[in-house]
């Protein structure tokens, strides 16, 4: 049977993770390693200058003090070594994981870290509006994965799945969309006079077709593949000027 490792970052005892682990359950050998506590927008953060723990909360579910790519490298590298996972699933994100703002996203990069280790790896992020339920989209998710599943998948596969609020209309293959944060920073004074803030604003989305939020906002699954290459090959052709202009000061050809 499918093993597969379920993971998140809003922490072991969210509904999120709880619906996903019992549906995926129905199709596949389900281990559930997941933070402790609510670790959203920790992105592909790695906990090195502190020790670990991992905890068994009952068979098959352990929680780590620690970030979601923590527990992939606990679960990948020491709980599960012997039986590695065929799969790192993780969410059900309580919220979207769209466009620029895949990087933040704690869930994505549990995703990342299982492609990091040849797993392939699929993160789910469900809208938060009117009438969603984790539910409904953990049932998407168990369908969803069985039919991934019916095929032999690429191992550097990432898929970054968002789940729309209400029913599901069908299924859109996306690119990452852009935002126009409105974001801003609150500034206050606290009981003894010094200043603190807080990182504020709420995302606006440039309406392009063919986006995840484009996708999401029409009421559709998004299904966007993502590799971990950010390398701009463009740039590779494009700042060919740049490189020389490097090379002729390096090779003391240009005036300094
Ligand atoms: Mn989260």
């Amino acid at each position: 049977m499918t093993r597969i490792l379920v993971t998140n970052d809003d922490g072991i005892f969210s509904e999120g993770i709880k619906l996903l682990a019992e549906e995926l359950g129905k199709i596949a050998d389900v281990t559930v390693v997941a933070p402790d506590r609510e670790q959203s927008a920790s992105g592909h953060s790695l906990t090195l200058h502190r020790p670990l723990r991992l905890r068994k909360i009952r068979e098959h579910w352990y929680s780590v003090d620690g970030t979601p790519t923590d527990c992939v490298n606990l679960a990948v590298l020491g709980l599960l070594k012997e039986e590695k996972p065929d799969l790192v699933v993780s969410g059900i994100n309580f919220g979207l994981n769209l466009g620029d703002d895949v990087t933040y996203s704690g869930t994505v990069s549990a995703a990342f870290e299982g492609s990091l280790f040849n797993i392939p790896s699929v993160a789910f992020s469900l809208e938060v509006a009117e009438g969603f339920s984790f539910a409904r989209a953990a049932e998407f998710a168990r369908s969803f994965m069985d039919t991934v599943l019916a095929e032999p998948l690429p191992s550097d596969l990432i898929l970054n799945v968002n789940l729309p609020a209400g029913d599901i209309q069908g299924v859109h293959f996306t690119r990452l969309g852009h935002r126009v944060y409105d974001q801003s920073l609150v500034e206050k004074v606290d009981p003894r006079g010094r200043k603190y803030y807080w990182i504020a604003g709420e995302p606006v989305w440039t309406p392009e077709e063919g986006t995840d939020h484009a996708a999401v906002s029409t009421g559709f699954a998004s299904v966007t593949p993502l590799h971990l290459d950010l390398t701009d090959y463009r740039g590779l052709d494009a700042y060919g000027g740049l490189h020389q202009r490097l090379s002729d000061k390096l090779e003391g050809k240009a005036a300094p």
